[in-house]
């Protein structure tokens, strides 16, 4: 199957990026979002991002045009009826995604594949909840998608060879590394990650050590490119959160439990960079 138009649920900091890759390498998207505004945004952050491109002579004002000609946006789910492959990014809530894929379902033309770039939540079950089970599949992007590599590519239980083989084909096409896994709570990426950056909140929870020198020395000493703390900051306190309970839930394991000074700065509402405090305080940068 040749996979030319796209279309893209989210214009959030994933779909962006996603929507953004794709329009970069030749492919038209349709990125849809609840609200006008949203999707405005989206597109806002893309030409911010093609614009750094641009100033460091890696594109032309031409190319970048080009590239965000490629892109157009909507409100309604139906207007991607034609699309060949739709790529959900939207908020990681169960009820959400439930809506938007049994209205995608309904709507896309038959052998359209369905793809979630979900983070925790389980490709089988969302795949069940259509009847294309076959042609639905999880790409599993990195952020930030412009700078990342790797797309993990998760494999439902029902998912057929032939949608395999398409995206994992697709993947490479955008110049990104697609690395396969079967579907189980946090896929590879998450389940490796987050039980280290629970680890050094434990860490910082038991007096181990200061919140710089957790960090310092996961840096330094592991050659990471930022320490875990910084990192669990970037991601947002409440992802990681949600996505340790998704580990310890699914996978009925009390090594995934996670550390009570997590769950009390996300009571005190300090989520990370996005929040303006996490492990680090924001307001002072
Ligand atoms: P975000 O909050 O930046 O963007 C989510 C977007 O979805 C928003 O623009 C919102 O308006 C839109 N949205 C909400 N409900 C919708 C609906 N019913 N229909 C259409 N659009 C809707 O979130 P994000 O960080 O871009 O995350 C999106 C997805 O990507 C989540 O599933 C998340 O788990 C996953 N993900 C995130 C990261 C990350 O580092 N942020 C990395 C990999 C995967």
């Amino acid at each position: 199957m040749t996979i030319q138009s796209i279309g893209v649920i989210g214009a959030g900091q994933m779909g962006n990026g996603i929507a953004h890759v794709f329009a970069q390498a030749g492919l038209s998207v349709l990125m849809q979002d609840i609200s006008e505004a949203f999707a405005a945004k989206g597109v806002a952050t893309i030409d911010k991002n093609l614009q750094r491109g641009v100033d460091k002579g890696k594109m032309t004002s031409d190319e970048k045009a080009a590239v965000l000609g490629r892109i157009s946006t909507t409100t309604g789910l139906e207007d991607l009826a034609a699309c060949d492959i739709v790529i959900e990014a939207a908020t990681e809530k169960w009820e959400v995604k439930k809506q938007i894929f049994e209205t995608l379902d309904a709507v896309c033309k038959p052998g359209a594949i369905l793809a979630s770039n979900t983070s925790s939540i389980s490709i089988t079950k969302l795949a069940a909840i259509t009847k294309r089970p076959e042609a639905f599949i999880g790409m599993h992007f990195m952020n930030p998608v412009p700078v990342m590599q790797l797309i993990e590519v998760i494999r439902g239980l029902a998912t057929s060879e032939a949608t395999y083989t398409a995206v994992m084909d697709l993947s490479t096409k955008l110049g990104k590394t697609p690395i396969a896994c079967n579907d189980f709570p946090g896929f590879v990426s998450n389940r490796v990650l987050l039980p280290m950056i629970n680890e050094a909140i434990y860490a910082l929870y038991e007096g181990v050590a200061t919140v710089e020198s957790i960090d310092g020395i996961m840096k330094l000493g592991m050659n990471h490119p930022m320490g875990p703390l910084t990192l669990a900051d970037f991601i947002g306190l409440d992802t990681c959160l949600f996505i340790l309970n998704v580990l310890h839930e699914g996978l009925g394991d009390p090594k995934y439990r996670p550390c009570p000074l997590l769950i009390k700065y996300v009571d005190a509402g300090w989520l990370g960079k996005k929040s303006g405090r996490g492990f680090y305080d924001y307001a002072k940068a």
